[in-house]
Parts: C-alpha cells; structure tokens; sequence
C-alpha cells in the first residue's frame, strides 16, 4: 500500500519529537491537555500562528525548544500528553468493537463530503455541513468507527470577510500555506506525491493527494491546483459552491468519480459507503460500475450498491438539490452509462425526480435510489423531506416512506470550553466524559454551586469581550478605521450587560436583521438604562449572495447607528475561532430562520453545551430540544399572515416578560440563581441528546451495522 508521508521537517530536540506527530494529529484540537503543551512553549508565537501548531514549531527558536528540553516540569506534561495520545492512536477505540457482531470483516465504512470544517487552520468549510462532517469524523475517531474519509482541498479556502466603511462586505481570499497547516503528502511507490487522473473530464483534469490525520481517522483531500492541470482546471475547487453550473458538474465528478479512484490507488476497500449531502452521489455509479467490471451484471451490481450505502439529505427545500441539465450531462456521461450497460433514458432515469421530470439530473433522486440507508437530519427534517420525496414512493403513506432521520449533534470535547470541562470534570464523576451521551450523568449538574457555574460563565463572557477588543484594537491601528467602524465591531461592548449572540451565515432565510423589525421597540429593549441588552452578530454571506449582503449592511449600519447605543456590534470574519469564543461567552444564543428552511442547526447546540440558553423558533433541533425549563421557544406551527412581524414580536415578548426580568433577577450573593437554574436545564438537557456521542452510536447500528452485515 502507497500512503507513507512525507516527515515534517521541524527541528525539534530529540526529547520532544514527539511534537511533531502530535501537531500532524487534530487529536490536539479537542484535548485541552495537548493544546497547553503547544501554548506553554511560546504563548505570543502560539497566538501569532493563531494555534497553528504546525506553523508554530516552523517558527520556534532553538533555545525555546531546548528550554521546554530541559524543563522537568514541562517534560512531565509532555510525556503524560504524548503516552495519552499513543495509547489513543494505538488502540482500536471499544465501543464499535465491541458493538458489531462478530464476524465482520474489512468493516471499513468511506465517507465522502464536499466540505469538512476541522479546526480554523483549515478552512474546507463553508458553514454548517462542513462542521456536521468534521464532527462525525472526530466522534468516529473516538468511538472506533473505522471510517476513511474523502474531500476536496480548497486551497484559497472561504472569503476572509472585510467589510467596508459603507457596511458591504468585501471578500479577500484566505490562501491555505500547505506547508505549513496540518496536512500531508500521501506518496506513491516512487516517492512522488500520489495523482491521480479524474476520468471523464477532457482535458484531463488530475487531483494530488493529501491527507489529514482526525485521531484514529484519515481524511484524504483532492487537490487540482497543480502543474499537470491546465490553468482554468487548477482552480476548480478553489471557492466553495462558486462558479457556473458545468464548474459544479467537474467538481461534482472530481468529488465522487476522482474520490473513488482515490481509495482505489490506495488499496482501500470499504464496505459501506456514506454520503454527506448529495454532492459526491457520483461515487455510488462508480461502485456499481466497479462492480459490473469484476464480472457483475447491473442489478445485481446496483442492488448490492443501495444495500450498503447510506445516505444523508440535509437540504429541506426543493431549490436547494444540484440538478444538471440533461445536455451537460450527456456530454460528460455520453460513453459512461454503455459502462453500466445503461442506455440513455435508464441512466437519466437514475437523476429523475418524478415530481419535476424534464428539470434535469438530480444528485439528490440519485442518491436516493442508490442507497438503501437515508436519513434527514432532525426529527421534523424528517419529516418534511419524506414530504417532499414522497412522488419516489407513491404507493406508501408519507410516514411510511423510507427516509428516516438522524439529528444533527456536535462533539462534545471539541466545543466544550475547557475551563467549563474542567468544572464538569470536578461535579460530574470520573466516567462522565466516556458515557457523555448517558443523560443520568448529567443530572449531577445540579451538584455545581450556582456561584462556580456563574463565575465560569461571568471568565469566559469578559474572555469573548476581550477578544473582541483586541482584535478591533488591531484595525484600529493597522487599518486606521473610523470610530463609527470601530463601534460597530464592538468597542462600547459591556461584560455586565446581558448578551445576545448570533452568528450563522448571512443566508437570507436565517433573517439575521429580524430583531430590527421594530426599531424603537428594539431601542427601548437594548437602551433600558437598568436592564440594558446588547447584541453581537458576526457571519458571512456567500460572495454571489446580494440579498445576503444587504441583510448584512443593514445589521452593520445598525451597529454603528448612534441609535442603538453601541449595544450592537458586528464582529468580522466568523469562522471556527470566532464561532467558539462567541458560544462560549454569550448570555443567550438567538436563532430565527424561517421555518422549515433550517434541517437541523448546531450552532445553538454549541451553545447550550456552555451553559448559554437557547431563544429559539421551533424549527429544526429545537422541536426537540425544547423542554419548556431550558431556554424559549416561539412560532413555528402556526401560520402567520406576517411570520416576520409576529415572529419578532415573539422575541420582543418574551425579552421583556421573561428573558430580561429572569436575568437581572440577582441575588444578594451576586448570582441571578433562577438565572442559573435556567444555564443547568440547558446542559443537562441539551448536552447528552445532541451529542456526536449519540449521533454516531444512531448512524452504526441503524446504518453501518445493517449495511456491514449485506
Ligand atoms: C457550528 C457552525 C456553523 C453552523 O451553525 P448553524 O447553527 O447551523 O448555522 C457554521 N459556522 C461555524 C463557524 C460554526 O462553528
């Protein structure tokens, strides 16, 4: 087998070369213990390389490693983290084992994803998807679920956001340092780094290979930015979901098509396959194909193809689905269906929504006929995509078809803050973190003093503000923004002020400019000279979203309205390190799109997870997760004739009858303790159910186990 990576080439002290392979592993990322070892060298270099280990170490003077070398109480860290994270890297990880009957051989389930958010230094995300991916492969890491996964590299990454003076949002591009992030080069027998050519798409177009190491996890990325290429191909993938729709069908081919010829060249058989999203569906083709070529005929080959592989629809609208025109199609797949022994109405018939037959080839209907395991990803997802699929299965009652769902969830050690894990670890006993999806364990919440679960709170909400502060203190020199500008990103913000956050992307569905809907209303609610509120936004919208940018204008210019006070502000560039300080630090987590559009949503997860209330329309997770006792619900069900107004007005209420009054109600003691009891419902409740934990634990033994077992 080829795979073997290139070393990095740091110059470390033979007593800490362990370093090394330790910032190669995102194991770090979601072990406090491991990211001090890396913050304690140097801390300022370790916020210049914005906790980059890799370029961290690059950049480290001998002397510091040789101090760290000799250091014996840093040693003793060190050699503690390092025989932890072998330990880890050596095992197998239990559960799936022990889990899965015996016999099963090559268990080896493929996860193919167009974006992965994994930690900030690796910017293949977008937004929600990409993170869902990330987090399933962290928890599969964890639990032992032997997944190989497959993605692109985007090597100019998503739009670093700078907004300007007027409040419009201007796009530079991130360019990715690859020598000097946590990926490697997967070589072949000679050496060289592995390529492979993409078939169908002339001219050529070939993909190198890298890898990134998720704990026990690989992830391999495709990578078109090289020589071979020709200029236009090298920078297919370069944004996520820009360029035109033939772009979206190479990169589409790339993804399934190339993915597959990945795992081929590497020896790598799976089992299972499961897709996320259905822009790798091409890859189910191509399994069947594969098949047909070792001597198959097509329905047996297909047949054995729907039953193991999964799929996982997270689009709940019908606008939402890639669909290519036919022509297109034919003139990538002309010679390709003769190799399934299709001719070409079978194989288009493969992409056919019957309830829009002549709009083109849909990834979603084919997906959905070529994998026996098909999920949304919340209850009422669910729901509405068996709705909204229901002409596939038109001899079944809608709560018959056969989507079922899983809901979304997050991995618990990655978006827990540390110091609140530190005070789970002190209440919770000593097993909570490995049995964290038991919801029994996280009844002793209520164990914390009210005092400690406050002061934590009260740490990290100063934490956020700092943050905040500092990094408008950096454009205020570096950039010589104006005052207004440096309002708007947050200068008058108040620790002692009761905080709302709310931080997606600026798609317009979400209505981020919702709360603006009654402006003097909203004034008088944010200026109480007693019981003040402040806002922070942050978010990006999709380069080609005009919409969106506008909903974005209008937040900033409110932000810097002399109106509001300097009790809005909008912070800049939201990614994965803004996204933690924000859940981490806010009061309360503020979600409003409009119903159905949000499958599932896992920010407010995050949130809830510190400790940070949700305020909530009833819309995806949250027709779960809301028990009346932890956080607030509002609209959903009912049909408004203005859902705007009445749903802003349902946030104004219950700001005013029960948020604002619950929050200020402090103690002689200084603690708001019905307050408080509100921050321990939300954990407790929240914290087990919508944990990856649970998540992944749902995926194996309704779809992996079953598929294995075909
Ligand atoms: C969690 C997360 C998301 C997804 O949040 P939603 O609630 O689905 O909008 C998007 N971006 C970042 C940076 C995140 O951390």
């Amino acid at each position: 087998m080829t795979g073997a990576s290139q070393k990095p080439i740091f110059d470390l002290p033979e007593r800490l070369v362990g370093l090394g392979e330790l910032a190669f592993n995102l194991w770090w990322s979601w072990h406090p213990e491991a990211r001090m070892l890396f913050k304690t060298l140097d801390r300022q270099r370790w916020k210049e390389s914005v906790h980059n280990p890799v370029k961290m170490l690059k950049n480290l003077p001998q002397e510091t490693l040789e101090a760290a070398a000799s250091d014996p109480e840093y040693l003793r860290h060190y050699d503690a983290v390092f025989a932890r994270f072998r330990h880890y890297v050596n095992t197998r990880g239990e559960w799936f084992w022990e889990t899965i009957p015996d016999p099963c051989p090559q268990p080896i389930v493929a996860y193919f994803s167009a974006e992965y958010g994994l930690q900030h230094s690796l910017p293949f995300y977008a937004g929600g998807l990409g993170f869902l991916a990330g987090d399933h492969l962290k928890e599969c890491s964890d639990l032992g679920v032997p997944v190989i996964a497959v993605g692109f590299m985007y090597p100019e990454g998503y739009v670093r956001q700078k907004i300007r003076e007027d409040g419009w949002q201007e796009g530079t591009d991130e360019i990715l340092d690859r020598d000097a992030s946590a990926i490697s080069r997967v070589l072949d027998e000679s050496g060289e780094q592995l390529v492979i050519r993409v078939p169908l798409i002339e001219p050529p177009i070939h993909v190198a290979v890298w890898k990134v190491l998720v704990g026990r996890v690989t992830l391999y990325l495709m990578d078109t930015d090289i020589e071979l290429n020709e200029p236009w191909n090298r920078r297919l993938p370069a944004h996520l979901y820009q360029g035109g729709v033939e772009e979206r069908l190479c990169q589409a081919i790339v993804l399934g098509i190339g993915g597959y010829h990945v795992l081929d060249a590497l020896g790598i058989e799976h089992a299972v396959l499961h897709l996320n999203e259905g822009g790798p569906a091409f890859v189910l083709l191509e399994r069947v194909r594969e098949r047909m070529e070792k001597g198959m005929g097509y329905e047996d080959a297909a047949q054995e193809v729907r039953n193991t592989s999964v799929f996982t629809t997270h689009t709940p609208v019908p606008a939402g689905h890639e669909i290519f025109p036919f022509p297109l199609m034919e003139k990538y797949f002309g010679s390709y269906w003769k190799e399934l022994g299709l001719d070409r109405e079978a194989f288009f018939q493969l992409g056919n929504n019957p309830q829009a037959p002549d709009a083109g080839f849909n990834m979603t209907a084919l997906a959905l006929k070529m994998s026996a395991f098909r999920n949304g990803v919340s209850k009422r997802h669910g729901e509405v995509t068996r709705a909204m699929w229901r002409g596939f299965w038109p001899e079944l009652a809608e709560d018959e078809i056969p989507i079922d769902h899983i809901t979304n969830s997050i991995h618990v050690p990655k978006w827990l803050e540390p110091k609140m894990m530190l005070l789970f670890h002190k209440y919770l006993g000593p097993d909570w973190l490995v049995n964290h999806d038991d919801p029994s364990i996280w009844e002793l919440i209520d164990d914390i003093p009210d005092e400690e679960l406050w002061q934590t709170h009260i740490w990290l909400k100063n934490k956020l503000v700092n943050v905040i502060r500092e990094r408008m203190r950096t454009r205020w020199i570096e950039d010589r923004i104006s005052p207004s500008i440096s309002i708007a990103e947050g200068a008058m913000l108040d620790p002692t002020v009761l905080t709302i956050g709310f931080a997606r992307r600026f798609a317009t569905y979400k209505r981020a400019n919702l709360i603006f809907h009654d402006r003097q209303r909203l004034k008088k609610i944010l200026n109480d000279p007693w019981h003040p509120v402040q806002i922070i936004f942050a978010g990006k919208a999709h380069p080609e979203d005009m919409p969106g940018k506008g909903i974005l204008q209008e937040v900033f210019n409110a932000a810097r309205d002399p109106e509001f006070a300097g009790r809005i502000a909008f912070i800049e560039g939201y990614g994965e390190q803004l996204a933690q300080y924000m859940v981490h630090g806010v009061d309360i987590w503020l979600n409003n799109p409009m119903p159905p559009m949000e499958a599932s949503g896992t920010s407010g997860m995050k949130a809830a997870l510190n400790g940070v209330p949700h305020l909530s329309i009833s819309d995806g997770w949250w027709v779960e997760g809301y028990n009346g006792k932890n956080g607030w619900s509002f609209g959903g069900e009912k049909e408004a004739e203005n859902p705007d107004q009445a749903d802003a007005e349902a946030i104004y209420e219950l700001l005013e009858k029960e948020i604002i009054p619950l929050y200020y109600d402090v103690s002689g003691d200084g603690v708001p303790h019905g307050w408080v009891r509100t921050m321990k419902e939300t954990i407790k409740s929240n914290a087990p159910r919508f944990s990856a934990r649970r998540m992944i634990k749902e995926y194996t033994e309704k779809f992996y186990i079953k598929a294995l077992l075909e």
